[in-house]
């Protein structure tokens, strides 16, 4: 098999693999609730966690974030054992690679970032500096969900004041709120389920009230996606908690990328790094591994190599 014929199969593999999970998880399911009914639909959900961003509380998902899952157990003085266990088997199969694969909000950004206009690739001090606010977004929401679990622990927070407020939302799950790929497939489609249904139905405004936050959100989501067709994977290169979690598993994941030091011919070529849509400056990494925490295994860099240099390694 020529390169040629190869890159088409492994992008179109990719493709496949990234929608197959986006509708594996239920996130289009709403589209047959209209059809079949929603309560039908409903009391089919079970859920199983998965290292990327797939909201707890999608309707109807049967998949949901293992860092939203481990910050849900901390706030409510659950010790995760399961949880934290799971994220490490994933982590050291894969690392961040389920990025790449199977995020359904990596796909949409995907797709935005599909849109015919002008791209922007941000410096190298720009990528370095922003790179660290999804640790410090990873570090806040770990220390509110252990903090809350605290209060829990010291009965300041019960089962009855637990809701009470606005800023609930952020107790629980802190990152949850933040993310927008919550928004598009959480609160969105609970919107559109429950506001014809219930007494929140009358008025499309009465959303507003009915969910906290509502219109910060949707806005925070829009400005995210299109921020994506200029900057590729914008969200998960800076911000994404679940990301840099993940990706801290990447030094030693056991299915990796290297590069060849008889083929690559160095920085006169820089195809592959121009490739990358997490913006990784693979010539900077040791020819035996890729070992970026941003990389998401996409093997876009893999596939623009014209001579063949960059290899995948198992073990
Ligand atoms: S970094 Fe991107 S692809 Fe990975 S979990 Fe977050 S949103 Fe999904
Ligand atoms: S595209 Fe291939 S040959 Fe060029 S720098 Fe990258 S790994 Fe080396
Ligand atoms: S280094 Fe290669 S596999 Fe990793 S994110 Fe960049 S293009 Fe994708």
């Amino acid at each position: 098999m020529n390169l040629k014929h190869r890159n088409y199969i492994i992008r179109g593999a990719r493709l496949i693999s990234q929608i197959f999970f986006l509708i594996l998880f239920g996130n289009i399911t709403i589209i047959f609730g209209f059809f079949l009914g929603f309560d039908a639909l409903k009391s089919a959900s079970i859920g199983i966690p998965v290292p990327v961003n797939q909201p707890i509380g999608a309707p109807y998902t049967n998949a949901f974030n293992i860092f939203e899952l481990i910050q849900w157990e901390f706030s409510h003085a659950i010790f995760p054992f399961l949880s934290i266990g799971l994220l490490c088997i994933f982590g050291v199969i894969f690392g961040r690679g389920y990025c790449g694969w199977v995020c359904p909000f990596g796909l949409i950004q995907d797709i935005m970032n599909w849109l015919p206009v002008h791209k922007t690739v941000p410096s190298k001090e720009t990528n370095q500096t922003f790179n660290k606010v999804k640790y410090i977004f990873l570090f806040i929401s770990l220390f509110v969900a252990v903090w809350a679990g605290y209060l829990v622990m010291t009965g300041v927070i019960t089962e009855t004041n637990r809701d009470l407020s606005q800023f609930s939302i952020f107790v629980d799950i802190f990152s949850a709120p933040i993310s927008p790929s919550n928004t598009l497939f959480s609160l969105i489609p609970t919107a559109i389920i429950e506001a014809p249904f219930t007494s929140i139905g009358g008025s499309v405004w009465n959303i507003f009230l009915a969910y906290p936050w509502f219109f910060f959100r949707v806005i925070f989501l829009l400005v995210i996606l299109l921020i994506s067709a200029y900057i590729s994977r914008f969200w998960c290169r800076y911000f994404c908690p679940t990301g840099a979690l993940t990706g801290l598993f990447n030094k030693f994941r056991l299915i990796y990328l290297g590069r060849d030091p008889g083929k690559c011919v160095g920085k006169k070529c820089k195809i592959c790094q121009d490739a990358c849509p997490m913006g990784i400056r693979i010539l900077d990494t040791p020819f035996q591994r890729i070992d970026s925490s941003n990389c998401i295994m996409c093997l876009k860099c893999y596939t623009a190599c014209d001579k063949n240099a960059i290899k995948i390694k198992i073990f």
